[in-house]
């Protein structure tokens, strides 16, 4: 009889937005007149910009014509996003070469993806609280998973010590959920460290595009010593709005290498067998993105989350809440006041406000006693859960 993959079992249920739907549909059910104040979801609510919007349109078109047709497109991505890719990192100064770039279908296929270039008993480190998927694809793998703790007392970036041993490492920066972001000193730490034990770092930039700080990193390659021990892996989905139209891009550099294998070699040889790449028409929406026209367009729609970000950073310096991110991140990650726990503190807002948020502890033991919001509401109802949230904890 086939024997399924037994590490599914070792899978801890995540019942975090389940639980969260639970309690929002039973107040509902109890007071159908409130309307309620989503700070919770980690999705974007403005639509693609009119740059990718007319890409898209043209693209369709294409596929109209015999002599425009695409068929199956490169499984490591169109030549033409390829270099956009590569462009668009030379303009900050870092240099990719065209097949140094893979276009992916998002951050997280490709985290899950990724992890058929390591072997099963590498040790994978996570630093806590985490996004959930880091863990849960390694559990599937069967890999040991080795549990970084942060707190307030590292401002949620902690750094490797005499003690830390791992294989892969995650990090994700600016992070979901705690908005904070690793500086170039500290993330040299973390890049030598991996240089010296031989581990891979695998930088998750999904929200690279939210840094304002200019002295601040957006991509691992700006340090030192990057190109041997890291893999970076983004996403359109925050930057462009690209949550359910799916595209990203990874960088591998092509002297990655360990036991005298090529990691850039082995992910073409990877995507070439695994898959037939993305769509033509998607792929000419996202090279809209990096048009000096998309490009200012979508900033104008990071902005308005900017906003939105400034208005409850506001309202938690006057009511003296401790809390990280918001500035360089869509999340602000909240102390619990009055002691109070996550489950608590979101039964209180609920109940009292109607404002939603997401539990810290839904992250990780670490998140215990803290809070996230997201910025990516309207900016009316953030508007209102900001000054909802002064009247209620100002008392
Ligand atoms: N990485 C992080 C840290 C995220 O927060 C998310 C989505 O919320 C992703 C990756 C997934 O992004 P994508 O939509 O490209 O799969």
């Amino acid at each position: 009889m086939i024997k399924p993959n037994l590490h599914y079992a070792d899978l801890k249920e995540s019942y975090l937005f389940y639980n969260i739907a639970q309690k929002i549909n039973a107040y509902l059910e109890k007071n159908p007149d409130k309307r309620l104040y989503r700070m919770g979801i980690g999705d974007v609510s403005l639509p693609l910009c009119d740059a990718v919007i007319k890409s898209l349109h043209d693209a369709v078109d294409d596929q109209a014509k015999k002599d425009t047709f695409h068929g199956y497109m490169p499984e490591c991505g169109a030549p033409f996003l390829k270099e956009t890719v590569a462009d668009y990192y030379k303009s900050k100064g870092i240099d990719v070469d065209t097949e140094e770039v893979f276009i992916s279908s998002g951050a997280s296929d490709e985290l899950g993806d990724i992890l058929d270039l390591f072997d099963k008993s590498s040790s994978a480190l996570v630093i806590e609280p985490a996004y959930p998927a880091y863990v849960d694809a390694n559990v599937i793998a069967g890999r040991k998973i080795v549990h970084l703790s942060s707190g307030e007392e590292n401002g949620f970036l902690p750094l490797p010590d005499d003690e830390t041993e791992a294989d892969i490492i995650y990090i994700c920066s600016p992070n979901n959920p705690t908005g904070a972001v690793f500086n170039k000193a500290q993330l040299k730490e973390w890049v030598d460290f991996a240089n010296k034990n031989g581990s891979i770092i695998l930088f998750d930039a999904a929200y690279e595009a939210f840094i304002e700080d200019e002295a601040l990193p957006h991509s691992i390659f700006e340090i030192d010593g990057a190109r041997t021990c890291a893999i970076e892996i983004c996403s359109l989905s925050k930057t462009a709005g690209f949550t359910g139209t799916r595209l990203g891009y990874t960088i591998i550099p092509e002297e990655l290498e360990r036991n005298g294998m090529n990691f850039n070699s082995m992910w073409v040889r990877n995507r070439t067998t695994k898959t037939n790449g993305v769509s033509y028409i998607i792929q000419k929406g996202g090279a809209a993105v990096f048009t000096p026209e998309g490009q200012k367009q979508i900033k104008d729609n990071i902005q308005i989350y900017k906003s939105n970000a400034r208005e409850l950073m506001k309202a938690l310096d006057a009511l003296g809440i401790w809390y990280t991110g918001g500035e360089n991140a869509p999340y602000i990650w909240l102390k619990c006041p009055h002691g109070m726990g996550s489950w608590d503190f979101f039964d209180y807002l609920l109940n009292e406000i109607q404002v939603v948020g997401t539990p810290g502890e839904g992250f990780g033991e670490a998140g215990k006693g803290y809070f996230r919001f997201s910025t990516f509401g309207s900016p009316a109802d953030t508007k209102e859960a900001a000054r909802r949230l002064t009247e209620l904890l100002g008392e």
